[in-house]
């Protein structure tokens, strides 16, 4: 492998393409959006100016992984001479399937198309394609630099040779594959997504407040972020699309959303992302503030 194709810049594909990037292949971004494709390129320059101060790596480390990267506004230049393609637009299950159909009419035969979907079928995006044999799925976890798992999701067609050259590029990138069988949230979101909601009930029903939950989480069972404040920074939205594969996938009510998450999110409040959900965020300021709104 060598000419990488990451489609989607966002707060994945940037990180995806930088990992990439970093370990030597050629990469290129491609986007619909231009602004979102100048963006990733000043994210990535950033984390690696990050690292460079730390000492993780080095200034000619720094250069050599900005000149592996380059990026495109159209799957066909941008994806035609690749190798692998990661996937990692909107998670619309409409557009990655329109996504996948184009990606296998430009690419190269051989070329295996994984998809960094949070929870949509794999066997559904390879059956949108006439390759089911070569797709995959490569969840990485945010922020991908940063986080060593990367869940790979076996569709029902995908080969076991395409597996282990998945898992093994996984490791290449240092980072610690976990294969994983195609059904509904695979396994990281089948068991986050329940506790993160059940979470929400309990702010919903008054067991206890913002604060309160999330501090019962971080220091009673050890996890460095409360479920609250893991939620804010995945993405309300993102967790209620989750929920809702879960729940359609299954057809089991226990993983119904709480009223108040689609409420939220009709509202217009998802999280980090856009300034408020179960805190509210002020730029240049870690302190980790309850949105007034949860305040009792
Ligand atoms: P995001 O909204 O930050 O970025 C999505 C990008 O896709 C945008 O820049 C958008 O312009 C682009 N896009 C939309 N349509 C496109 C098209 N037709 N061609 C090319 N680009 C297009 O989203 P994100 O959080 O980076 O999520 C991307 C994927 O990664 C989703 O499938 C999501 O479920 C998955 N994921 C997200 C997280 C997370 O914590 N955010 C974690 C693991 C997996």
């Amino acid at each position: 492998m060598k000419n990488i194709t990451v489609i989607g810049a966002g707060t994945m594909g940037n990180g995806i393409a930088h990992v990439f990037a970093q370990t030597g292949f050629n990469t290129t971004i491609v986007d619909i959006s231009e602004t979102a494709l100048e963006k990733a390129i000043q994210t990535i320059t950033k984390n690696l100016d990050r690292m460079v101060a730390k000492g993780t790596i080095t200034e000619v480390q720094k250069s050599d992984t900005l000149k592996n990267l380059s990026t495109s506004t159209s799957i066909e230049q941008g994806a035609a001479n690749a190798d692998l393609v990661v996937e990692a637009a909107t998670e619309n299950e409409g557009l990655k399937l329109k996504i996948f159909t184009q990606l296998d009419a430009v690419c190269k035969p051989e070329t295996i198309l994984a998809s960094n979907t949070s929870s949509i079928s794999i066997t559904k995006i390879a059956a949108a394609t006439k390759r089911a044999d070569k797709v995959i799925g490569m969840h990485f976890m945010n922020p991908v630099p940063v986080m060593k798992l990367v869940e790979i999701i076996r569709g029902y067609s995908t080969t076991d040779a395409v597996t282990n050259t998945i898992m093994e590029l996984s490791k290449q990138l240092g980072k610690v594959p976990v294969e994983v069988n195609d059904y509904p949230g695979f396994v990281a979101n089948r068991i986050l997504m329940p506790m993160i909601n059940e979470a929400i009930s309990s702010l919903h029903e008054g067991v206890a407040g913002v604060y309160e939950i999330d501090t019962v989480m971080k220091l009673g069972m050890a996890h460095p972020m409360g479920p609250l404040q893991l939620a804010d920074f995945i993405g309300l939205d993102v967790c209620l699309a989750i929920l809702r594969v879960l729940h359609d996938g299954f057809g089991n009510p226990k993983y119904a959303p709480c009223p108040l998450l689609v409420n939220m999110v009709t509202a217009g409040y998802l999280g980090a992302k856009n300034g408020e959900g179960f805190y509210k965020y002020q730029k240049d300021s870690k302190e980790l503030v309850v949105s007034p709104r949860f305040k009792s």
